[in-house]
């Protein structure tokens, strides 16, 4: 599923693709991926419109139009927004095509049908579910250890729950997170509120250099993910922690566990996160 890396490395690779250029048509296969507007009004209120700039908030990826519109994707489980340069035949599961001129296009395919695709006019961007109520980026400069400390005070929720929750943090999942509290050697079952302040520090640097890493990796490829030229990233080269179950901690060497906390598999060193 992508996460912050992934949706930004997307948005970076896209860009050089899509700024400036001008939708000319838009193809809707599967209407179920618009969640708004109806699939006919998402095709007539795009076409003609001009792509300003793409910008990312948590795992959306926001591409903003003239005339005060914004097309904001969420890719979910399996969902791809990949550039395609000439009249390459349709991928499976290609549920939109968003034609360029010369012949280019975005196409959205989802094998899974999870991801969604809202149009919406920009004043409507803070109120729309979801985006509206992100909380704050761990990679913007005022995200600072007492930033972090203010989310983590009085809640007893396991950290890296708290980490998952996009309301309090945006654009963390399951990978990241596990790899975060691996770097900052906390264990992932801790109350969040039990964290003193060293170690919050410790774990706001960790996510920032995870975070960072992910990106400079171009995102981490364990299933569906691609950027927006269709190709995988390398972090899964890197991981640490992540689906590594039973192999020798990089740190101490300790076999590495594997619990669930809130449904989801949490990867971690027995020895070294304490
Ligand atoms: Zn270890």
């Amino acid at each position: 599923m992508p996460e912050l890396p992934e949706v930004e490395t997307i948005k970076r690779t896209l860009t050089p693709c899509l700024q400036e250029q001008k939708i000319a048509r838009v193809e809707v296969y599967h209407p179920g991926v618009i969640a708004a507007p109806g699939p006919e009004a998402f095709s007539r209120l795009l076409a003609g419109r001009v792509i300003t700039y793409l910008d990312r908030r948590g795992k959306y990826l926001l591409v903003h139009l003239s005339g005060e519109y914004c097309l904001v994707a969420h890719l979910r489980m399996t969902g791809r927004l990949v550039f395609i340069e000439g009249a390459a035949p349709l991928a499976n599961h290609t549920h939109v095509v968003f034609s360029l001129a010369g012949g280019r296009s975005l196409r959205f395919v989802d094998t899974r049908r999870f991801g969604r695709l809202y149009l919406v006019g920009e004043a409507e961007l803070e109120t729309l579910p979801g985006l509206r109520d992100l909380g704050p980026e761990p990679l913007d400069p005022a995200f600072d250890a007492r930033a972090l400390g203010a989310i983590l005070a009085g809640r007893r929720r396991p950290i890296k729950q708290v980490l998952l929750d996009q309301r309090l943090v945006a654009g963390i999942g399951n990978i990241y997170a596990d790899e975060m509290l691996f770097a900052a050697g906390i264990d992932p079952r801790r109350p969040a509120a039990s964290l003193n302040q060293e170690e919050v520090a410790r774990l706001r640097g960790a996510m920032q250099r995870v975070l960072e890493q992910g990106i400079a990796n171009h995102g981490t490829s364990i299933r569906d993910y691609v950027d927006g030229s269709g190709r995988q990233g390398s972090n899964q080269e890197h991981l640490q922690v992540y689906g590594r179950t039973g192999r020798p901690c990089p740190r101490c060497g300790q076999p590495l566990e594997r619990v669930r906390l809130g449904g989801r598999s949490t990867h971690f060193c027995p020895r070294c996160q304490v």
